[in-house]
This record gives C-alpha cells, sequence and structure tokens, in this order.
C-alpha cells in the first residue's frame, strides 16, 4: 500500500519537502500550500508559494528555488524603461502562469482550481491545493507600522524586526476543498522545513486547520534551521523577534505540540538529548535537499520514518 502523506508547505524549502515525497515511488502526495505571500503586482495575481512547489515538482524551477529556470525578463525590462518599479521581478514565462491564473479568477474560477489546471499543464503527479480560496494576507508589524509580505520581504529585503504578524482574512476563510480530508485522511502530516511564522502559521491559522493537524495521529515536523541558522531567509531571526526560543526549541514552541516527531540537521545532533520527551522523538539525518539526489534521498528516508 503506498503511504499517503499531506505535506504542509510555504515556498522554497517546502517546494524542496515536496520534490523529496514526491521522488519516492509509492508515495501518495497532496501538498498544502500557503496563501498569505499572495499579491497583486504589476496587475498579475501572484501566487509565490504556490508557483515554487509547482515549479520544483516539475523539475523547472530557477536556480534560486523559485521562478522558472532559464527564463527571460523582457517583461520587466521594458516594464522598468516605462517607469516602473520592478523590485518585484518576474520572468517572461512565469509571468504567462500569473497572467493565467489572474484571467482564470477574472472569470470566476477559485485558486484551488487554477492550480489544478497548472498541476496537469506542468504534469505533476502530486495534487497542489492552496490552503484556502480566500484571500489571506500576512501583515507584518515593524517599527514603521504595518507592510504587506512582499513589501518586508522583496521590497524592503525582511531588515525589518519583526514585531507582530497578523494574517489578514484567516478568521473567515475556509479551508480550500480536499484539504481537510487530505489532513484527515493521509497516513502522516508532515511539516516542510519552511518558514515556521511566516510560511506555516498562515496555514495553521485558517480555521479548522490546526485541530484537523492535532487529530492526525502522525505529525513529523522537518526543521528548516541548520545549525541554528536558516539557510537563506529570515527564519531564524523571525522567530526569537517573536519570543520564541532560538533554535530548534523555537521550531516546537512555534508547532505548540503539534508535533509527534521533529527532524532536525546532523549539525544540530545534540537536540536529540536536549528536546526528546514521552510525547516527542527528535530524529537526526542530513537535512539539506536542494539537490534532486539529496532530496531522494531524504524522502526514502522519512518515508521509512513515517511508516514505522
Ligand atoms: P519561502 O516561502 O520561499 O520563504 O520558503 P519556505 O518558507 O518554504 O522555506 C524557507 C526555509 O526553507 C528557510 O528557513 C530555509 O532554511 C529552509 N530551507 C531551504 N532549503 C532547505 C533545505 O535544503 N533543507 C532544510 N532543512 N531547510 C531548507
Ligand atoms: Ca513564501
Amino acid at each position: 500500500m503506498p503511504l499517503s502523506a499531506c505535506l504542509l508547505s510555504g515556498g522554497v524549502g517546502g517546494a524542496r519537502m515536496a520534490r523529496a515525497l514526491d521522488l519516492v515511488d509509492d508515495v501518495d502526495l497532496t501538498v498544502v500550500v500557503n496563501v498569505g505571500d499572495d499579491a497583486l503586482t504589476h496587475g498579475v495575481y501572484v501566487s509565490p508559494d504556490l508557483d515554487t512547489v509547482l515549479y520544483t515538482l516539475a523539475g523547472v524551477e530557477g536556480p534560486q528555488g523559485w521562478g522558472l529556470a532559464e527564463d527571460d525578463h523582457k517583461v520587466m525590462d521594458s516594464m522598468a524603461w516605462l517607469g516602473a518599479d520592478t523590485t518585484f521581478r518576474i520572468g517572461d514565462r512565469d509571468l504567462a502562469t500569473n497572467l493565467f491564473r489572474t484571467s482564470e479568477l477574472s472569470a470566476g474560477r477559485t485558486l484551488s482550481d487554477v492550480t489544478a489546471s497548472l498541476v496537469e499543464s506542468f504534469e505533476i503527479e502530486a495534487r497542489v491545493i492552496p490552503v484556502t480560496d480566500d484571500p489571506v494576507r500576512t501583515v507584518i508589524h515593524t517599527a514603521d507600522g504595518p507592510i504587506s509580505f512582499q513589501e518586508y520581504f522583496v521590497h524592503r529585503r525582511h531588515q525589518d524586526p519583526v514585531e507582530d504578524l497578523v494574517y489578514q482574512g484567516s478568521g473567515e476563510a475556509r479551508p480550500a476543498p480536499g484539504v481537510l480530508e487530505a489532513i484527515g485522511g493521509c497516513d502522516v502530516v508532515i511539516i516542510a522545513p519552511s518558514n515556521p511564522p511566516l510560511s506555516i502559521w498562515p496555514i495553521l491559522n485558517v480555521p479548522g486547520i490546526t485541530d484537523a493537524v492535532a487529530a492526525a495521529e502522525r505529525v513529523i515536523a522537518v526543521s528548516p534551521l541548520i545549525g541554528g541558522k536558516a539557510l537563506k531567509g529570515p527564519a531564524a531571526e523571525v522567530m526569537v523577534a517573536l519570543g520564541l526560543p532560538p533554535g530548534n526549541e523555537g521550531v516546537l514552541a512555534a508547532y505548540d505540540g503539534l508535533v509527534t516527531d521533529l527532524v532536525v540537521d546532523h549539525e544540530d545532533a545534540a537536540d536529540r538529548q536536549t528536546l526528546s520527551g514521552p510525547d516527542l522523538h527528535v530524529h537526526v539525518t542530513g537535512t539539506r535537499i536542494a539537490e534532486p539526489e539529496q532530496a531522494a534521498v531524504f524522502g526514502s528516508w522519512i518515508t521509512d520514518l513515517a511508516s514505522r
């Protein structure tokens, strides 16, 4: 029997984890993706984490893990020539994905429905579902006041200390069709090595999701930290700024009793002694999965773990 896994995912770290599981034969995979970073930019509806997951599963992701490989930027160059602010750069073929999404949404389709079409076009086997079809937007409170996720991340290069996070719209949001069924019906829920407050909390904040995860028998979280630090991005700083303990203790605290297993890197092997407890198993392995070869090894390892 295949192992059915439901992965909670942000962008790059989540997409790499999705690929790791997708590379294993006999894993039936559903990826539930954060939409808190979605925005309107250059007149199009961008859904950065969804696209990162789609592109990575299709094996066509860009060198940094997001965007498309070997994309051109003729449109952005022309926009810049016209005087537009192109700090948020979208490649030409990537723009086609976003134009398609935008026009289908304007025609009245839901985000999950449009995503299903993209899954088909990119010939992806896994199911990829936005956590919700309703608008949820991560708002970052800084010393200068509240700013949008893209303002914080792209324009201000995540330099502002984060004072608070608000997931605007999450109170009224409903899980997209299939999300609760995937979480409730799988053998294992896996929380990707994504940024806990910026990528996973906006998923858990959609009403019904945390309860569904709490009800799952097995919840394995993979730490995004290696040697106590994020490979890229502000995860470690944001967690500490929000009052969580440093390192993997903070990752655990971020998931507040939800996880049965935490997977940490060899560099943090000492955490197995300090963090393990009667209700928590801490496992140590190599968690660098940027390369498909590493991802394949990690994918089989975690599938074995989940099957035990
Ligand atoms: P974003 O939405 O693109 O910012 O991506 P995520 O929130 O999904 O993931 C960001 C996190 O991924 C960062 O904190 C990184 O440390 C983590 N990450 C990226 N690549 C890897 C990897 O190969 N292994 C592990 N363990 N974490 C990774
Ligand atoms: Ca993201």
